[in-house]
């Protein structure tokens, strides 16, 4: 089967519309570089397309009828939106699954050290990483840090061109003889990847430093000690009201600094942090906020921890979507155990996620009748998994064929993918988590070059494709 060029099928007026969903995908990426950020944005936007909070409408006691739109939000960090359609619940809902963490590097909870002069902060890297992509970048900090009396400080530093950034070091060229004869994945160690925050010394002052230079006393080299870290803590103080300690209750997260870049003299790409997955996360939000009213409740699911294996309470093997749908099932007063779980199993589900775009310098890795192309539209992974099938959902022959004939009759461009060779290697995604429910879930979603590293290319065309198709399936789907 030939894949279609997504661009050639454009005409005047979708190469607009393509360029300026491209802008506001470039937006999203920009304001939500975290989980929190994420939800952030998310809530911002749907609330001022009607969504109400869950918690609230349940403490009201509201009932809920078709066309209504509502949200939850579980901890800051993953979210779920309804909204409720002609047919009872019972029989189903249409979902949109995708994830909105992305790999980075974790602020260890005590962090701060001086060595050589430089203050420093250890980090934890989070997901699947090549470490040495992320030496000698321009790093940024985002993040909360909460003080013990629960006050939420929010950081956001790096990113405006007056902000200073970080950097992890590396060894000059000069130097790096015996470096570069280690493998790929010992390059750069894990305990290698400290990013520096800082150079100078805490001025003493200097009735203290005079007494320092003279008698070389004891108590003036302790106040010299660390001193660039403490001048570093002195600006936290300054800048944030913290204290060290304050490290222990902190979520940082060290990303790449900068906004998302048009990529190409076509401009035809987006180059950009955190694609994997937001860039299904923003396509699933705008496809619940563009559809009309449906038959089947159309859902939407975007949560964190994808990337360590969907694990903790904000993970997708986490209650908190289950127990929503309880929630909203007994607000449209069809709430019994046996509804939702017949609500569950008669769902629909779109599990989407990246997927590996073919590349050209890396032939040799990819099947090419089987790998997704960038521009090639919206990507269809019947399985993912690694050496033969491992840890995969596989989706149903019989489900397919349905998604086929729904893309088929809402001219939407797809293409159909494995990730890579059989024997290289895989991945998976949160739709095996989904089916098990018994519901129908095919992986999904959008092509990346160059995934999980700190810059990920996407093709303008396959975001705004993919989007297309999303709102095909919330409006059509029904199995
Ligand atoms: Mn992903
Ligand atoms: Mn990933």
């Amino acid at each position: 089967m030939e894949t279609k060029n997504t661009w050639e099928t454009y005409d005047e007026k979708q190469l607009k519309e393509v360029d300026v969903f491209a802008r506001e995908y470039m937006d999203f990426l920009d304001n939500g570089k975290t989980e929190r950020e994420c939800i952030d944005t998310i809530v911002n936007q749907i609330e001022k397309a009607g969504y109400k909070e869950l918690g609230a409408l349940i403490k009201d006691k509201s009932a809920l009828k078709c066309g209504d739109k509502v949200y939850s939000v579980w901890m800051n960090k993953s979210i779920v939106m309804f909204q409720i359609g002609e047919k009872a619940m019972a029989e189903g809902m249409n979902i949109l699954g995708a994830h909105i963490d992305s790999p980075r590097l974790d602020v260890k909870q005590n962090p701060m050290y001086e060595e050589g002069g430089f203050a420093y902060l250890d980090t934890h890297y989070y997901g699947g990483v090549k470490k040495y992509q992320w030496v000698t970048i321009p790093l940024a900090i985002h993040g909360v840090i909460i003080k013990k009396d629960g006050t939420t400080v929010e950081v956001n530093i790096g990113e405006n061109e007056d902000d200073p950034v970080f950097f992890v070091s590396d060894l000059l060229i000069h130097l790096a003889q015996e470096q570069l004869e280690k493998k790929a994945a010992k390059v750069i160690e894990g305990e290698a990847l400290d990013i520096v925050i800082g150079n100078k010394p805490l001025v003493i002052d200097k009735e203290n430093k005079k007494k320092k230079d003279s008698e070389k006393d004891d108590e003036a080299d302790q106040a010299g000690k660390d001193a660039v870290k403490n001048n570093i803590l002195s600006i936290l103080k300054e800048s944030y009201d913290i204290e060290e300690e304050d490290f222990i209750s902190a979520e940082l997260e060290v990303v790449p600094a900068g906004k998302a870049r048009e990529a190409g003299f076509d401009r035809s790409m987006i180059l950009s942090y955190g694609q994997d997955d937001r860039v299904c996360a923003f396509s699933s939000l705008k496809a619940m906020l563009e559809i009309g009213k449906t038959d089947r409740t159309a859902c939407c699911i975007l949560v964190d921890k994808e990337e360590i294996g969907s694990v903790g309470a904000t993970g997708m093997q986490s209650k908190f979507f289950e127990n929503a749908v309880a929630e909203v099932m007994n607000l449209t007063g069809e709430y019994s155990e046996l509804n939702v779980r017949r609500c569950l199993s008669a769902s629909c589900m779109l599990s989407s996620d990246v997927s590996s775009a073919f590349d050209p310098s890396y032939a040799s890795s990819f099947d090419k009748k089987n790998v997704a192309y960038l521009g090639g539209g919206m990507v269809f992974n019947k399985f993912t998994g690694s050496r033969g099938k491992s840890g995969s959902n596989d989706a149903n022959a019989e489900y397919i064929a349905h998604i086929r004939a729904i893309f088929e009759k809402e001219s939407v461009n797809f293409q159909t993918a494995e990730l890579g060779k059989v024997d290289l290697g895989g991945g998976g995604t949160i739709a095996y988590i989904l089916a098990l429910y018994g519901m129908n879930v095919i992986d999904s979603g959008v092509a990346v070059l160059n995934m999980h590293a700190p810059w990920e290319a996407t093709s303008k065309a396959d975001v705004y494709e993919t989007k297309r198709g999303y709102v095909a399936f919330l409006e059509n789907a029904d199995l």
